[in-house]
């Protein structure tokens, strides 16, 4: 590990403002991923500012009848939070799925969303890697590249994002509050803040240097079933080959509305407005289930060791709308 400076400020401001005007300085919260990195060498921060003290790390009720999750919520509590299990079950569910009893009681809310890809030549600094070394190549493209991407890749990256939570997030349209160095406010929408990969896959979200998460907010609870199934290869502490978190309101044998976000096959969780679309009215039944599961993953392609994915989340997606349906 590289030496790195060190400060713990007692404000949001300047903390972003650290960040901000210190070239090389990174955020650390829980650093369940962050320390791994640095250990590695992969990241080599020269300062780390230290945000565990700030006032981030409670749950609270908003004036629309939401939830507001503090960016420092640990995800173990996030996750048996009385409101989070009775209205967001999707949520609880994803982050239970998630790593271990351990590191959910360390990470957070906010460096859930922002976790790095779990890609293997992305941690070996002895294989290139575009997002760890722009310029210098993919390794994954003709390499082992089972738990890659189906969808939103590039030829410059084709790695996927890791979260379970931020998938549940995705689902449930949550909204995330920040703090630019500046003092200035801003929302962004989940769907907006991580990008897909293009010619520059080392910036993987939207934010500028500085900007600090302050808290995810979620709607009022929404009709319906939610469910949230990981498929991976054990049945515990394993990433997602493929996730689904849906929220399915169905009555009287008809689909109401259906939101349904997919894990482990994009570099961000991934929705397509269209195929929810195509479910409202339709006949509850394979034939629909697997449609939707097709228009879902549009445009698919797998890279050799990751072919299976694209049937495997076709499949998913029916299951789960099946089971959604006979629930409601
Ligand atoms: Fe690096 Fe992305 Fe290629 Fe993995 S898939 S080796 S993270 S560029």
């Amino acid at each position: 590990m590289r030496a790195f400076s060190f400060e713990r400020p007692d404000s949001v401001a300047a903390a972003a403002n650290a960040v901000a005007t210190r070239p090389g300085a990174k955020f650390i919260a829980g650093g369940t991923n962050l320390l791994d990195l640095m250990k590695l060498e992969v990241e080599k921060p020269t300062h780390l500012v230290d945000v565990n003290r700030l006032p981030l790390a409670s749950v609270s009720e908003t004036a629309d009848g939401g939830l507001r999750i503090g960016a420092l919520v640990r995800n173990s509590d996030l996750a048996a939070d009385p409101r989070v299990r009775k209205d967001y079950g999707v949520l609880s569910r994803a982050l239970l799925s998630g790593a271990s009893g351990q590191l959910r009681n360390k990470a957070t809310t906010a460096g859930n969303l922002l976790q790095r890809t779990r890609c293997y030549y992305f941690y070996d600094t002895t294989k290139p890697c575009n997002k760890r070394d722009p310029g210098s190549g993919c390794s994954a493209l003709e390499g082992f590249n089972r738990i890659h991407a189906i969808v939103g890749a590039s030829q410059d990256c084709i790695a996927t994002h890791p979260s379970d939570m931020a998938v549940a997030m995705r689902a449930l349209d949550a909204k995330v509050e920040t703090i630019l160095p500046d003092g200035k406010a801003e929302v962004i929408p989940i769907a907006e803040l991580h990008r897909l990969p293009g010619s520059t896959p080392q910036i993987e979200t939207i934010l500028q240097p500085g900007q600090i998460i302050t808290a995810v907010t979620l709607p009022p609870p929404l009709k319906g079933v939610q469910i949230y199934r990981k498929v991976r290869d054990r049945a515990s502490y394993a990433f997602a080959m493929v996730s689904v978190a849906a929220v399915v309101d169905a009555v009287g044998g008809k689909i109401r509305s259906a939101r349904i976000a997919l894990g482990g096959i994009a570099p961000k969780p991934w929705r397509v407005p269209t195929a929810e679309h195509a479910l409202v009215g339709a006949t509850p039944g394979e034939p629909a289930f697997r449609e939707a599961g097709r228009a879902l993953v549009a445009g698919a392609r797998g890279w050799g060791d990751n072919d299976f994915k694209i049937g495997l989340a076709q499949r998913t997606v029916a299951a789960v709308l099946s089971a959604a349906t006979r629930a409601a």
